[in-house]
This record gives C-alpha cells, sequence and structure tokens, in this order.
C-alpha cells in the first residue's frame, strides 16, 4: 500500500506531534509515524511523569512540616502506589489530549517504526517512508513531498554498568518503581540526576550524588550551583564532585556498592539503588540515514538553522539534532522547520532567549548567559542579586531558600543572563524571557511594577540591585 502526503514525520514526541499540528493548520496532508506512543519522551518518560512524581513528593515533605504552618497532622504516611496511580493518571489524559488534536488536525497516525529509502521509482530523491506496522500488518510505504526527522533521543549509559530495572536504573525505569528504595546512588549530577535526587530526598530516601565534574548543574551559573548544592546538603543529600566513578568496581547483592576516584584516593559508595543519569543520545540508528546524505555530527543530526539536512526536503528537529534538549526548544524547532518548508519566512531560533527549567526543590531557572559565559565572551558585566529571604511573599509561603541574579551589559545595560533559584521560579522565568526577546534593560525590568506581596518581587529587585539601588536590601 503506498500513499501521498505533503509531510510525513517520523517520531511523534512534543517536536513532531506540535510540527504535525502547525502543519495541518497551514493546509498539508500530514502523517505522523509513532513507534510507540504519541507524546514520546515528555509526556510518557520525561516531564510529565517526573514533575508528577516531584509534586507528590513536595506534598509529602510539606506535610510533614506542617506544624510550621500551625497545622496538626496524625503521622504522614506515603502510599507510593497512589503515587504512581496519580501520575499515570496525568499521563493518560493527556495522551487522550494529543490523540484528539491529531483526530482535529486531520493527521493520519501511523503506529509503527518509519525508515527513510533512497531514491525509487515513487521518489528521485531519497524520502520514501516505509512503515514497519506495529500490529503485523503489511508493511505502508508513505510518498512524502517532505519528511521531519523527530526520533528523540534515549538515556546514555555508562559502560560496565548495565541497567536491571531493579537495582541499577535509567530515568525511564526509575519512573516505574513501584516502592521506593532507602538509599540511592545517582551518577550523574545534572538536571535530571538532580531532579531525582531532589525528589527522593524530600520522599525521605537516603540520596547520594555522584558527578564526574567540578559542580552539580554544569551549565548554570556557578552561584546557582552552590546555593543548590548548600540547600540539599542541608536536607541530607550526600553530593561528592569530581568522583570519576569506576564502573568495573559495581558489585550486586543486597545493595550495590560502586568506587569512584575522588581526589587521587578511592571511595566506596553503597545503596539499595543506583540510578544512571549521565546524558542522553541521539535516536539517529535504524531510521534510513544511510539512504541519504544526510550527516550525523558528533552523534547528532546535522542542520541548517531552518532544519533542513542535506537533504533539502528533509528536516530534523528535536532532542535528534541535540543542542538544548527541552521539549519546548523540539516544538518550536517543529513550528520553524514546517514553516520553512511551506515557504513562510520564519525567524531562527534565538536559543539566548530559551528558558531552562530544573523542578528541584527549590526550583532553578534560567536564561541567556551565566556571569562566567558572559566574561569569557568578552562583555563587561554588572550583575545583582536579591535573597528570596527580603521578599514577603516567600516567607509567607514557607520557601526563602534562593535568590534572583541579573547578568547585565555594563556599556548598554541589556540583559545577558538571568538565573533563578527558589520557589516557583519555573513560572517567573517567563517575565524574564519576555524582557530578553524585548531586547529591555535591566532598569526596565526594574521600572516594571511586580505587585505585592508576590514572589516575582525578587525580579523588580535584583534588576534594581544592578545599579545598587534595591530597596529591601
Ligand atoms: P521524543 O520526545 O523523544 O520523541 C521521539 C519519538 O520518536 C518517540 O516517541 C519515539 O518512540 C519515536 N521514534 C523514534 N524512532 C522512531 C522510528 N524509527 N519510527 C517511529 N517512531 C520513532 N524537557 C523539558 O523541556 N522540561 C522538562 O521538565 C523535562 N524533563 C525531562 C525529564 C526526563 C526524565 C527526561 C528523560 C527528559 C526530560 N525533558 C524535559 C526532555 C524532553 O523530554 C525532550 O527534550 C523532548 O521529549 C524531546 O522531544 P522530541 O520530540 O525531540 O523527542
Amino acid at each position: 500500500m503506498t500513499k501521498e502526503y505533503d509531510l510525513v514525520i517520523v517520531g511523534a514526541g512534543t517536536g513532531g506531534y506540535v510540527a504535525a499540528i502547525r502543519a495541518s493548520q497551514l493546509g498539508l496532508s500530514v502523517a505522523v509515524v509513532e513507534k510507540d506512543k504519541l507524546g514520546g519522551t515528555c509526556l510518557h518518560k520525561g516531564c510529565i511523569p517526573s514533575k508528577a512524581l516531584l509534586r507528590s513528593a513536595e506534598v509529602f515533605s510539606t506535610a510533614k512540616r506542617s506544624e510550621d504552618f500551625g497545622v496538626k497532622t496524625s503521622e504522614v504516611t506515603l502510599d507510593f502506589i497512589k503515587v504512581q496511580e496519580r501520575k499515570q493518571a496525568i499521563i493518560d489524559q493527556l495522551h487522550k489530549g494529543v490523540q484528539h488534536l491529531m483526530k482535529k488536525g486531520k493527521i493520519d497516525v501511523y503506529d509503527g517504526i518509519g525508515r527513510i529509502l533512497g531514491p525509487s521509482i515513487f521518489s528521485p530523491t531519497p524520502g520514501t517512508i516505509s512503515v514497519e506496522m506495529s500490529n503485523g500488518d503489511e508493511n505502508q510505504m508513505l510518498l512524502p513531498k517532505n519528511v521531519l526527522v523527530a526520533t528523540g533521543s534515549r538515556p546514555r549509559l555508562l559502560p560496565g554498568i548495565e541497567p536491571d530495572g531493579k537495582q541499577v536504573l535509567t530515568s525511564e525505569e526509575a519512573l516505574g518503581l513501584t516502592e521506593l528504595p532507602q538509599s540511592i546512588i545517582i551518577v550523574g549530577g545534572g538536571v535530571i540526576g538532580m531532579e531525582w535526587a531532589s525528589m527522593l530526598s524530600d520522599f525521605g530516601v537516603n540520596v547520594t550524588v555522584l558527578e564526574y565534574g567540578d559542580r552539580i548543574l554544569p551549565t548554570e551559573d556557578k552561584e546557582i550551583s552552590r546555593e543548590l548544592t548548600r540547600v540539599l546538603k542541608k536536607r541530607g543529600v550526600t553530593i561528592v564532585t569530581s568522583a570519576k566513578v569506576l564502573s568495573e568496581t559495581l558489585e550486586k547483592g543486597d545493595d550495590v556498592t560502586i568506587q569512584v576516584e575522588h581526589k587521587g584516593e578511592k571511595k566506596e559508595f553503597s545503596a539499595q539503588a543506583l540510578l544512571i543519569s549521565v546524558g542522553r543520545v541521539a535516536n539517529v540508528e535504524g531510521i534510513g540515514l544511510e539512504n541519504t546524505d544526510i550527516e550525523v555530527k558528533n552523534g547528532v543530526i546535522a542542520t541548517n538553522e531552518f532544519y533542513q539536512t542535506k537533504e533539502s526536503h528533509i528536516y530534523a528537529i528535536g532532542d535528534v539534532i541535540g543542542g538544548m534538549q527541552l521539549a519546548h526548544v523540539a516544538s518550536h524547532e517543529g513550528i520553524i522547520a514546517v514553516e520553512h518548508m511551506t515557504g513562510h519566512k520564519p525567524d531562527p531560533l534565538d536559543y539566548m532567549t530559551v528558558s531552562k527549567c530544573v523542578y528541584t526543590h527549590p526550583e532553578v531557572a534560567s536564561i541567556g548567559l551565566t556571569e562566567e559565559e558572559a566574561k569569557e565572551k568578552g562583555f563587561a558585566v554588572k550583575t545583582g542579586k536579591f535573597s528570596f529571604k527580603g521578599i514577603g511573599k516567600a516567607l509567607v509561603y514557607g520557601e526563602s531558600d534562593g535568590f534572583a541574579k541579573f547578568v547585565v551589559n555594563e556599556t548598554n545595560d541589556d540583559l545577558l543572563g538571568v538565573h533563578l533559584i527558589g520557589p516557583h521560579v519555573t513560572d517567573m522565568i517567563s517575565e524574564a524571557a519576555i524582557a530578553k526577546v524585548l531586547d529591555a534593560a535591566n532598569w526596565e525590568v526594574a521600572h516594571t511594577i511586580h505587585p505585592h506581596p508576590t514572589l516575582s518581587e525578587v525580579l523588580g529587585e535584583a534588576a534594581l540591585a544592578v545599579d545598587g539601588k534595591a530597596i529591601h536590601s
């Protein structure tokens, strides 16, 4: 069976399904090919399930200290099965939503593995897509004018540390746990590792983080890494940086034991479970790239700024092209790719205006350059910082760890970066994003009236602090 389309999208994660909707809005006939579930990593194995678990952890830890708020409770206990059921109900609801959006956009969904075939009698250039149907039906042949590759990524593994789904886990397996271990070693102090560290410590698990670099969250501003380290250590999390994990020393018994090389010495750590979170690998294999001239560089598909590969009618977006591997980035790249292939003239994405969020407790959110990056790029930099301890609403809320930090170009007051750590900062970073998009100066943010009492006042005060004018410091 063959069928013609204007666009076939391989992979229906956040990048692929959003691109499909935009293409349908623009009048294209569209098909998506998905081998697992519509919504991809973010909906089923990433953003949504992890944030659902984090929210339960937050409620649990708040309930345990409810007396601080004058609310007496009897013993607070955790029903982890219920926690998982709640998580799954949220995923199921959103999954139905995506299925509905595909129907509404008249987007054909093929349930199977998509592969790009080389030039054929149907198509003079590579681009025919064969679909190995999940239900065992004969392969479908799809003949598109354009192809969008959005096959995403999977957890990176460390040679010698094989996940077994019980004691040694990736984030995907950890999301499905039916009971919590009493203790865990987390290898990798990046975003995913630190979200798990924070969540599990709020659930009462004894957590040890082993990080190869000299700090956790290495792509965030140094002061943010320092503050998160301080707060998590205060909560009892052990964080060991500059720790080279020696995979070959892994031993499994009642506990998992592993050694690290740390400052010239060997140290051993044991726990009931071990979570590997050392990054993601792009899914470039098994999708027929060898039948094309598409270039794979450093493990990811190479594209131009409009996400065209070397085959100009084949585009690629999202985690499979590397860069900022975030759900909102994948969606925006998908929209730009579709608008470009339909002759609209989208602006390339300015990655300096993309917010990054880490849903630890306290949360972290940032945009633009860190102070160190700004200095390395040769900017004359001035900074302003304001603590949540000076913000009334943070005290009311009972969460006053953290701060806002502005990194500003001294010569013209342009915002170079904004870095937040504290309560609800992942919801507040969009103010900084608008400021960046509109090329605002720090004094313009300060000039914007922030209502009282709100957590957002920290942004106004930090913007003032850049010029030594903060009111409540
Ligand atoms: P994916 O979502 O990975 O989708 C790719 C899809 O392609 C998959 O459904 C896959 O089954 C399918 N596929 C692959 N090969 C084929 C094939 N040959 N044929 C058919 N289908 C195929 N990002 C955020 O912005 N915020 C967060 O809070 C956040 N939290 C995260 C937490 C965790 C634990 C993880 C792992 C990731 C998190 N991310 C987060 C990252 C985010 O999930 C990804 O950046 C996002 O999912 C990338 O979207 P994508 O469409 O490129 O790929």
